[in-house]
């Protein structure tokens, strides 16, 4: 049996959702289908509740300074069911030597604070006089180049903290193209940051509010996103246990192939991490299968202890060269209010990554203990927790390493030579949710202004998650 749409979106996690969803407010005549392998949506965002705990299999939140998120939440009607944990509060700690060194908030306190040497600040100010470095280095490369070799481990931190990355593999032109842009137009990213902090504060002295942003969830965890947009979205829309197993171009229109059925659509949005969609275009393109990108995937140790306190702050990352087993902890009872029982903390230690998915084959006990004897290496906690939980991953991190920058031109030509065709999701436009949302919103708008067109030429990502 062959079924007409006007448009089918394959995969629902968040970015399929909000395509979905924006269809739906700008078109309500719009007939469209959304296609989930799964026998849920949400993707990767998966949060878990379990005898007053409560934690997340993936994101813990997203950043509430991009537009496209905070209209989502206004539109979805989920902005009271917000918590907030404001960045200018909550500090973060990277370990260095063993200990956690607390990262301030502030450029000048970072600057005044002891967490490298008088001779290495001097160092960093190198930057003022190297020219932009020539072609894709890593991310390694281009900080050493431009900071000197002590900010290394603080850099890596970061890159472990968002892509759960090789920062020696990942491409700075792919991962921080913002940055690379001031380097270019500034000639020094430090001279870039004062020219930013200026125009900041020629914006504020007209009235214009800036402030920090903040990590936002919500009471239930993550998944109450993709639960409500699923709510909104009503039936008839969406099928689950749907797996689109073939795409074709087709006169008609495209072809999208399942188990039992096939569907024709003037327009066909791929809302799936970059290797499940390489695996569907190859039947257009046969070269996309030797794209595939790495993926870095991450386990979750939950521990609750009763009685026992963490230090302030978010969390705490660890660069590879601690050697340590994990990548970081979170502190979720100090970032979100009832993520434990009473008189109870939880925190989440995350495992594995691009470096050590070897980690991940451990059995439950091994990685408990590793995971905790990690921990106590570093904060002071009671001997035995009252509560573990170990939460396996359902999807990897795509990596944005060599070879990304030419995937993206491969992917911009794929889409203006198909008419119709709009390829979005995880790792295509960055990483994080705000990146899916965003690119999300602008696919459903450019189908919406004219169904059959083809999608935007779409450039590296801009805004760091
Ligand atoms: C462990 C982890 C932690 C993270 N932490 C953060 C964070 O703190 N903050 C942040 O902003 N971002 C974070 N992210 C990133 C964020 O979760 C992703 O950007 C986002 O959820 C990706 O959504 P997506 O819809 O593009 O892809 P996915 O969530 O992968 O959804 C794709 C969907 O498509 C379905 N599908 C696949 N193939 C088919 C097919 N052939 N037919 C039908 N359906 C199919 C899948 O079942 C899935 O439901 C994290 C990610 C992970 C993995």
């Amino acid at each position: 049996m062959t079924n007409f749409k006007d448009t089918i979106i394959i995969g629902a996690g968040i970015s399929g959702l909000v395509v979905a969803h924006n269809l739906k407010r700008m078109q309500p005549d719009h007939d469209f289908l959304l296609l989930e392998q799964d026998s849920g949506t949400g993707g990767v965002i998966k949060s878990f509740s379990d005898n007053g705990y409560l934690a997340e299999c993936g994101p813990h939140g997203f950043l509430d300074n991009c537009g496209e998120s905070r209209q989502l939440l206004a539109d979805t009607g989920l902005e009271a069911e917000c918590v907030r944990a404001p960045l200018k509060t909550f500090v973060r700690y990277v370990c260095i030597n063993s200990k956690l060194m607390m990262i301030p908030q502030s450029p000048l306190k970072i600057i005044s604070a002891p967490l490298i040497s008088w001779p290495d600040k001097f160092r960093v100010l190198g930057d003022l006089f190297k020219k932009p470095l020539e072609g894709e280095p890593t991310v390694a490369k281009w900080a050493d180049y431009r900071f000197g070799k002590a900010l290394l481990p603080y850099v890596d931190a970061v890159f472990t903290g968002t892509y759960a990355g090789d920062f020696n593999e990942l491409k700075i032109d792919a991962v921080m193209p913002g940055v690379r842009q001031l380097e270019k137009e500034h000639g020094s990213i430090i001279r870039g940051a004062i020219a930013k902090a200026r125009q900041a504060r020629k914006k504020k002295a007209q009235g214009e509010k800036l402030q920090m942003p903040s990590m936002t969830s919500f009471a239930g965890g993550m998944q109450r996103l993709p639960e409500r947009l699923t709510e909104l979205l009503g039936t008839g829309s969406l099928r689950l246990n749907t797996e689109a197993r073939e795409i074709e171009k087709h006169e008609s229109g495209w072809l999208v192939k399942t188990k039992n059925e096939t569907f024709v659509a003037k327009n066909l949005v791929l809302g799936l991490p970059i290797n499940q969609s390489l695996g569907l275009l190859a039947e257009l393109d046969k070269t996309a299968a030797d794209m595939r990108v790495p993926e870095a995937w991450i386990g979750t140790i939950v521990f609750g202890f009763e009685k026992a306190s963490l230090p302030p702050g978010f969390g705490f990352l660890i660069p590879e060269s601690e050697q340590r087993f994990s990548l970081g902890t979170l502190f979720s009872s100090n970032m979100f209010p009832n993520r434990a029982p009473d008189s109870h903390i939880v925190f989440e230690t995350l495992v594995g990554g691009r470096r050590h998915p070897e980690r991940l084959e451990l059995d439950d006990k091994t990685l408990i203990t590793e995971a905790l004897a990690d921990v106590k290496g570093l904060i002071d906690l009671p001997d035995t927790p009252d509560y573990t939980k170990i939460l396996r991953p359902s999807g990897g991190i795509p990596q944005q390493e060599k070879g990304y920058t030419k995937l993206l031109n491969w992917r911009n030509t794929l889409v203006q030579n198909n008419p119709g065709l709009f390829v979005c999701g995880f790792g295509w436009e960055g990483i994080g949710l705000n990146d899916m949302i965003k690119t999300a919103c602008s696919v459903a708008a450019q189908i919406s202004a004219n169904p059959s067109q083809h999608q935007d030429q779409a450039d590296v990502k801009k805004v760091y998650f």
